[in-house]
């Protein structure tokens, strides 16, 4: 009996909204399939998931794990003769992947619209000054600059930790919600029917720390020097704040830290990785716009990458200079923005990380052939 094919027009009303307007001029001649340097002949894409797109069969595509293999080279966008933009297109459908996954879902949606950032913002502003005016810290601190004397570390870990626990758990749910979905699309590429669950993380989590896969791309090369020192630059700073953690909280240890101390030198030279590599993301977007669109959601990211980083400095720069009124405004606009990258990271860029790697996982797990190396 033949399958009945019900469309979901919201979803292509969203796909088209979200940067694959060109989705309709697909007229599947199936060269993005051949062009792509990570397709497989016994498992191409993306030239299904073109056509699936164009005929709202979104549970097939949102529980694919092909559309996270794909690492938005853009090869296929370049060759395309009918400018479809495949690349776009499926960057498209990851978004609303990973928006339809989401714990919960509302949240999704929120982080998918530009113009609920400043709520974003405000709440955590909000929290924080409601926090230093209940403690009767909302002035600027006389004598030598210390943040802990402003923003006492106790009331710093208890929402950092609380922001934390709550979207690891966020994004815990959404990415067991995304494995039962490739588990209901993914047929005949079944778990337990490939490699082990352990070997096919291992070979995984290998992968990721080489960024291999970027490796293969041909327009977009410049993209593996850049995501890679975004990614190592925030594994820096993750492992820095957890050193100052446990130093202040468990050692004891008075802050500000001397300049030469290693965490110091750790977080100072992450953060320099960060801004250098996501600089490399900015002039490559730029050089190759006329290959792939970069949308508000994408901008969005790049600019609180940015904001992360810069008001980092600032806060620094302003301490060491001894300006205590523009170190501490700028020192909570820091905290405002770290709130926001990890608060919401379940829902934001950050996200594809995770969905990503959980996909390669499956695909090892499944059976799923041709992408194992
Ligand atoms: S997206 Fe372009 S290259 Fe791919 S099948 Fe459609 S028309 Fe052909
Ligand atoms: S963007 Fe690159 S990796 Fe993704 S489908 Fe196109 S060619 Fe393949």
């Amino acid at each position: 009996m033949a399958e009945e094919i019900s469309p979901d027009l919201g979803f292509i009303k969203d796909i088209i909204a979200w940067g694959g307007d060109s989705l309709k001029k697909c007229f599947q001649c199936a060269t993005c399939a051949v062009i792509c340097p990570l397709s497989t002949d016994t498992k191409p894409f993306p030239r299904k998931e073109m056509i699936w797109a164009q005929w709202g069969l979104m549970d097939k595509l949102v529980g694919n794990p092909d559309i996270w293999l794909c690492h938005q080279c853009n090869d296929c966008s370049l060759h395309c003769p009918r400018g479809a933009k495949p690349g776009d297109v499926l960057a498209s459908v990851r978004r609303y992947s990973f928006m339809n996954y989401a714990f919960p879902r509302f949240m999704g949606r929120l982080l998918s619209d530009i113009r609920n950032l400043p709520y974003l913002l405000a709440l955590p502003m909000i929290i924080f000054i409601i926090l230093l005016a209940s403690i009767g810290h909302l002035n600027i601190p006389e004598g030598e600059i210390v943040f802990s004397r402003f923003f006492p570390i106790f009331y710093i870990d208890v929402v950092f930790i609380t922001v934390s626990l709550l979207a690891l758990l966020s994004a815990g749910i959404g990415i067991s919600n995304f494995w039962k979905g490739m588990e209901r699309n993914s047929n005949p590429w079944m778990p337990g029917t490939g490699m082990g669950l352990i070997p096919s993380i291992i070979s995984t989590v290998t992968q990721v720390l080489g960024h291999n896969k970027f490796k293969d791309c041909g327009v977009n090369k410049d993209r593996y020097r850049a995501h890679l020192l975004v990614f190592y630059g925030f594994v820096g700073l993750f492992i820095t704040t957890n050193i100052i953690l446990v130093l202040v909280d468990f050692l004891h240890i008075e802050t500000p830290l001397p300049f030469i101390h290693p965490a110091k030198i750790l977080g100072n030279v992450s953060g320099i990785a960060v801004l250098v590599g996501i600089t490399l993301v900015l002039l490559n977007r730029l050089k190759n716009k006329d290959i792939t669109i970069a949308t508000s959601y994408d901008w969005v990211f790049i600019w609180m990458i940015y904001a992360l980083v810069i008001s980092g400095i600032l806060t620094e720069v302003t301490r060491l200079a001894g300006i205590p009124f523009l170190a501490y405004p700028i020192y909570l606009i820091h905290l405002v923005v770290v709130f926001y990258i990890i608060g919401y990271l379940p829902y934001s860029k950050l996200a594809h990380l995770l969905y990503r790697s959980v996909a390669m996982v499956y695909s090892r797990y499944s059976g799923r052939e041709g992408i194992i190396i």
